[in-house]
């Protein structure tokens, strides 16, 4: 069958193309019809020619919530009509970290919309262990918020000292990881946004304080600083605000290498982690979270476009005040 998909065709080019696919899955695959895609910061840094890795053209979606057309032999999990969440990883399953459960440390993983075909696309078949069974009483459109509340779900873990914490950057994964935040017990949060509405849903969301870049008093000190946007000067930032031994957790996807305050970090003991993508598990905790109404993901969309308007989708995602962004599939 003719299904359509969001492709980005070139560096700040993004177009709906159409593609064939299967109409009957295969053993253990699913077909899904595909309901909402979240745009993501990664997202816009394939658009805009600086992922560190993926260029266009690629067809993008890696945040994906949708319901199930069709069962293939051997699929037994999920039946016709269920709601679902895509997990965007596909790791090896075999190499020493995926053995220990760390699949989203597999070097060999591939990710939709990276280095595999993303899941923008109207209808799609999939393996059934790659989809997460939504309970029905969750909107589509916030299901599909699940994947990137996974994300900062599993980034809040990276650090074990939370007794004061920076967030840097206030957009969808710096406010989702600001709820994950408090819902570890992590004690007073600031976070730092250029963005004066984000800086207010921020406080309104439970950060301690909200200050724009260079707006906090000089040498502050957190025992973790996540750093959603790791750029040279907040990964900078990061490094200096550390307190002795805490921890800086990289979260953003950095465009290429940057320069670290080392010499203070070697002093002082701060450590330095990354963050990317979470074990499947942490995907459950963020369905079962919006489920529970227990993280508001509602309040964080900024808007829903229609599949034939999605470059303007893509623009409004781009804005300095937008957050989250979905695009409803027909
Ligand atoms: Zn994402
Ligand atoms: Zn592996």
């Amino acid at each position: 069958m003719r299904v359509r998909q969001i492709s980005f065709t070139g560096v700040g080019r993004v177009a709906v193309t159409e593609a064939e696919v299967r109409e009957d899955p295969g053993d253990g695959e699913v077909l899904i019809a595909v309901s909402h895609v979240g745009i993501c910061g990664s997202d816009l840094a394939v658009l805009g020619g600086h992922h560190p890795w993926t260029r266009p053209p690629v067809v993008t979606g890696h945040e994906v919530s949708g319901h199930v057309l069709a069962t293939g032999p051997g699929a037994h999990r999920l039946q016709p009509g269920d709601r679902v969440v895509l997990n965007p990883l596909r790791a090896c399953g075999s190499c020493a970290r995926c053995r220990q459960g760390a699949v989203n440390q597999c070097e060999s993983a591939a990710v939709r919309g990276y280095r595999l075909p993303g899941a923008a696309m109207t209808r799609l078949v999939v393996p059934e262990r790659e989809l997460h069974r939504v309970p029905p009483q969750v909107p589509a459109e916030l299901a599909c918020c699940a994947e990137p509340l996974a994300a900062a779900w599993h980034a809040a873990g990276r650090a074990s000292q939370l007794d004061e914490v920076a967030v840097i950057g206030a957009g969808s994964i710096g406010l989702l990881l600001l709820a994950a935040l408090r819902r570890r017990g992590a004690g007073p949060i600031t976070v730092i946004e250029p963005d004066r509405g984000k800086r207010e849903l921020a406080r309104a969301r439970g950060a301690g304080q909200a200050a724009a870049p260079g707006g906090l008093p000089p040498e502050p000190r957190f025992t973790a600083v996540f750093d959603c946007v790791c750029k040279p000067a907040t990964l900078d930032w990061a490094g200096r605000a550390a307190s002795a031994g805490g921890t800086v957790v990289a979260v953003g996807v950095p465009s290429g290498p940057v320069v670290i305050p080392l010499p203070r970090m070697q002093r002082y003991e701060v450590g330095l982690l990354g963050s990317g993508l979470y074990p499947p598990g942490d995907l459950d905790t963020g369905i079962s979270l919006i489920a529970a109404q227990a993280v508001d993901v509602a309040g964080l969309i900024s808007g829903i476009y229609p599949l034939d308007r999605v470059a303007e989708a893509y623009a409004r995602a781009g804005q300095a005040d937008s957050v989250k962004v979905l695009v409803a599939m027909p």
